[in-house]
């Protein structure tokens, strides 16, 4: 699915107001509110990278540092070619109220680097993504920001990332990055915890409502990490159907529902989902609008917008992509009486991990898969509870109630700290 130029705009304005809701409800100190507004730092750089054809190319990139008052500031690299300045700086605050609304010990943060990789060789990546963590120096570090993958970026460019930083600091220091591979200091379960947490929700929800879930359809926006690994995981654990996929290619239709393994050899050897036998293509709108017990948006933000929401019919939207939401087409939802599981929990399976992650590396033991997705199953129901309590405490929908639980954490710990 393609982004509209004024995606990176929605998306801070956003972020902005979102903040603003949550600050109004309770009362917060107006010179918190100001700290929460602006990112505390933000690094801006150029990246000079040499191309398989001799030629160098110049990259844009930027690590913004939203708030670290709980903990180092935690969040991914996304490799886009739409990335903007405005795009990371939302996300690094979504970060900080994500990994607040889990109660991790840390911060926000978000990466970008303008580029396609979809175009780039293996080796232009790899140099990249090297050249752009030296760009960063002693802005990273275990105990100041640690990145992760995010849009477009893999466990193989951590591993690269993994590996420069620590040639230049002379030692292995894994612990600077999460999502790494199992070989280098990654966590067993790390690779489905977004859709794996997003599912615990689901179930949550379901149970809320009254819903059954069992043969119930399902349809998924985006087949990456997340909506790939939310197909495998809708069948597996919820015994749904999985109706619609999309990618960037085009949505493909099968009301019978699709097999993951069937469909995941497709995407690997087509290189997308289209044209899968027994699939019809639907417009990307027509997923959106589908008839389904859970929407999963898992590609980009603000797909679900003013024009389409009123079309929506999905009972539950879980929201496992950052932001796919804008606040107007929230309104529309959530007067419609669908349950929306906002991305600050929907999607923290996956910084949660990548927390455990970091715990293991620096204790240098590592844990089985079983015991990560227990603690990540505890950790995913503590938050969801505290989100409804809130919820029915303030008489809000749930995204504005993930804030409050968020704001009032970070609030606190700034307050502690004597930053107001
Ligand atoms: N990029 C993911 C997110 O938006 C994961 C971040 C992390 O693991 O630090 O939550």
């Amino acid at each position: 699915m393609n982004r509209s130029p004024q995606s990176a705009q929605i998306s801070y304005n956003t972020a902005q107001k979102q903040l603003q809701e949550a600050a109004a409800i309770i009362k917060l100190d107006s010179a918190a509110y100001e700290l929460l507004r602006c990112p505390l730092r933000e690094l801006h750089v150029t990246i000079p990278v040499k191309m398989d054809n001799g030629s160098i190319k110049i990259f844009q990139g930027f690590r913004v540092q939203h708030n670290d008052a709980r903990g180092p500031n935690k969040g991914g690299i996304r490799f886009h070619p739409d990335e903007t300045i405005d795009t990371v700086r939302a996300l690094a605050s979504w970060m900080t109220w994500k990994t607040s609304v889990m109660d991790l010990p840390l911060g926000g943060g978000k990466g970008g680097v303008i580029c396609n990789p979809k175009t780039m060789s293996t080796g232009e990546l790899e140099r990249l993504s090297r050249a752009y963590i030296r760009q960063l120096g002693s802005f990273l570090g275990p105990q100041k920001d640690i990145p992760a993958p995010d849009v477009y970026t893999t466990p193989q460019i951590m591993a690269w990332i993994a590996d420069e930083y620590s040639i230049m600091q002379g030692k292995n220091l894994f612990g600077v990055i999460t999502g790494k591979p199992l070989a280098l200091g990654g966590s067993a379960g790390r690779g489905d915890a977004t859709a794996r947490g997003g599912m615990y929700c689901v179930r949550e929800a379901a149970e809320a409502l009254g819903l059954s879930l069992a043969g119930a359809r399902a349809a998924i926006q985006g087949y990456g990490n997340a909506g790939s690994n939310a197909h495998k995981l809708a069948i597996e654990l919820l015994g749904m159907k999985v109706i619609a996929v999309s990618d960037s290619s085009g949505s493909i239709y099968n009301p019978d529902g699709f097999r993951y393994e069937a469909l995941m050899m497709h995407k690997k050897k087509s290189g997308s989902v289209s044209g899968f036998p027994g699939a019809a293509a639907i417009s990307d709108k027509e997923l959106l609008e589908l008839d389904v017990s859970v929407l999963f948006p898992a590609a980009l933000d603000s797909v679900i917008t003013k024009t389409n929401a009123p079309d929506i019919r999905a009972k539950i939207i879980a929201e496992l992509a950052n932001g796919p939401i804008t606040p107007e087409a929230d309104a529309i939802l959530y007067n419609k009486g669908v349950y929306i599981i906002p991305d600050l929990l929907c999607n923290a399976g996956g910084v949660t991990v990548s927390y455990f992650e970091m715990v293991q590396n620096a204790y240098g033991y590592y844990w089985e898969e079983e015991q990560v997705q227990q603690r990540l199953e505890h950790k995913m129901k503590t938050a969801f509870l505290a989100v409804q309590q809130k919820s029915q405490t303030y008489k809000v929908h749930n995204r504005l109630a993930a804030y409050i639980v968020a704001v009032e954490r970070v609030a606190e710990a700034m307050k502690l700290r004597g930053w107001y």
